[in-house]
């Protein structure tokens, strides 16, 4: 092993140990922890963010980096050390600009922010939120203007923190490509809505039935119960301490069925990218998924265009109906499957069908772009929001826990992570446009066989972790760059041939 590498072992071994115990304390607060608990823990939490930044923050540390960055040390080094280094790096120059006393009250801060959000949310009052929400905008602008590089744009670097190359000048052309092909198509779909009737879905689904009914999906999916738990939250996420201990949680509702289903085919699809991470990569900065909208791209794969086809359907809908004998029973499969696909402006992101999803997405996009470059104020949220909804989907909240609040992000400072969504929508459609071509992908769903199809992600994608980025990646797979005219297509072809509309 390069000796100089050997050197970067023992900060790594400690910064992980570190970060593993705030990945427990943040996982426990979301699932277990009593509501208020987090006032007094998150001091413990505060104690162990400042440690792991003077862990980090080591002049020693900073000069072993320099030194592995050279193109001598480089030649020696391994493509896993390679990555190793250049994602310690990464974390090592973000955090380097930020104070250490900062980055401590804001640790704090974040630990407490989600149970407040948590709890205004449940009032529906955005003003018991407002004055946390400001200190995190306030501290997000601070540190992303000291992180700015050559007259980059504060936006930008929140941004490119979850992918990279991403700014407002590229996202503003993708997402100019997608509303003008979903907006006209929108118009369509909605003149014929009438046609479908999902009211089988908000009738009354035992939750213990929807968790037995989950529990089997997931592992259908191909999340292995022995690297992974399944756990409930107010907001369903995944979050991992390696490939070999991965944790995603679910929200059930007893009147909607399909909230519980999808948010489990979402998340499984979050973990199976982290549990198949290379074992070579495996307590290491590079032992993650790569960028967020990569990692999107895995879960919303799973969940819209596997998840909310018929051939994926096909084997297992019976055993749905056999849970749900009496609320399911009249609903044949081919009802079901114009159900979950049913496109109409609604007001929550987490439940949109796939056609409003990226309206949702604009929205939160060019709101956060406003409030970061000073055009609207923490305050004006609420009004802002109501506004936009009505603009762009015809809609509008009547509280605030059904519109500025619904979302968990803001509450963990994650600003600038919602293009990711789309982001992983498009790859999503170009990686799915790419393995048909390559696989009898539908007749895998329909024999109710996954496997061909997560062994070909896991050899193009999950394994190579974060050592690689979205275009690395792409590349890899199919020699192409993003595009979003993939996803256009997709959409496009999707509901006009659910609708029957005409070209
Ligand atoms: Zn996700």
């Amino acid at each position: 092993m390069n000796k100089t590498y050997e050197q970067l072992l023992p900060y790594m071994e400690k910064s992980y140990a570190l970060n593993t115990a705030l990945t427990l304390l943040s996982w426990d607060e979301e699932t277990l922890a009593p509501r208020e608990g987090m006032e007094f823990t998150s001091k413990a939490i505060g104690t162990l963010s400042n440690e792991l930044f003077s862990t980090l923050m080591n002049p020693e540390l900073k000069k072993l980096l320099k030194k592995l960055s050279e193109e001598k040390e480089q030649s020696s080094l391994s493509e896993c050390e390679k990555a190793v280094v250049k994602n310690l790096k990464k974390s090592f120059d973000e955090l380097e600009p930020i104070p250490q006393k900062d980055y401590r009250l804001y640790s704090e801060l974040i630990a407490k922010a989600s149970s407040i959000w948590a709890s205004a949310k449940a009032k529906s009052c955005f003003e018991e939120f407002a004055p946390t929400l400001k200190e995190s905008v306030e501290y997000n602008k601070k540190f992303a203007k000291l992180r700015a590089k050559d007259g980059q744009e504060p936006y930008d670097v929140l941004l490119n923190t979850y992918e990279e190359g991403f700014t407002m000048e590229k996202l503003d052309e993708f997402f100019g490509k997608i509303k003008s092909a979903v907006v006209p198509l929108l118009q369509k779909v909605k003149a014929k809505n009438d046609c479908i009737d999902k009211s089988y879905n908000f009738r009354h689904y035992e939750i213990d039935r929807q968790r037995e009914f989950c529990r089997y999906l997931a592992g259908y999916e191909g999340f292995d119960f022995n690297r992974g738990v399944m756990a409930e939250s107010e907001h369903p996420f995944t979050t991992n301490l390696h490939n070999h201990d991965v944790r995603i949680t679910s929200h059930f509702y007893e009147n909607n069925l399909e909230s519980g289903i999808f948010s489990v085919i979402h998340e499984a699809g979050h973990a199976m990218y982290e549990m198949n991470v290379s074992d070579e990569l495996t307590l290491t900065p590079a032992g993650g998924g790569s960028s967020m909208g990569m990692h999107e791209s895995q879960s919303r794969f799973f969940e819209n265009i596997i998840g909310r086809s018929a051939d994926f359907w096909l084997p297992i809908y019976g055993r749905l109906q056999e849970t749900f004998p009496e609320q399911l029973s009249d609903v044949p499969l081919s009802r079901f499957i114009q159900g979950i696909n049913k496109a109409e402006p609604s007001l929550i992101r987490t439940e949109a069908d796939e056609l409003t999803y990226p309206l949702h997405i604009i929205i939160r996009y060019e709101i956060e772009r406003m409030l970061f470059h000073d055009e609207i104020t923490v305050d004006e949220l609420p009004r802002v929001w109501n506004q936009k909804y009505k603009d762009y989907l015809g809609v509008e909240p009547s509280n605030d826990a059904e519109g500025v609040l619904q979302d968990v992000h803001w509450s963990g400072g994650s600003f600038g992570y919602f293009p990711s969504y789309a982001i992983g929508s498009a790859i999503a459609a170009q990686i799915y446009a790419y393995m048909k071509k390559v696989m009898p992908f539908d007749d895998y769903l329909r024999e109710g066989n996954l496997t061909p199809i997560r062994e070909f992600l896991r050899l193009h994608i999950h394994q190579y972790g974060s050592s690689k980025n979205t275009t690395k990646l792409l590349q890899g797979m199919m020699n192409e760059d993003l595009n979003a005219d993939y996803y256009v297509d997709y959409l496009t072809e999707k509901y006009t041939r659910l609708y029957g509309l005409e070209n």
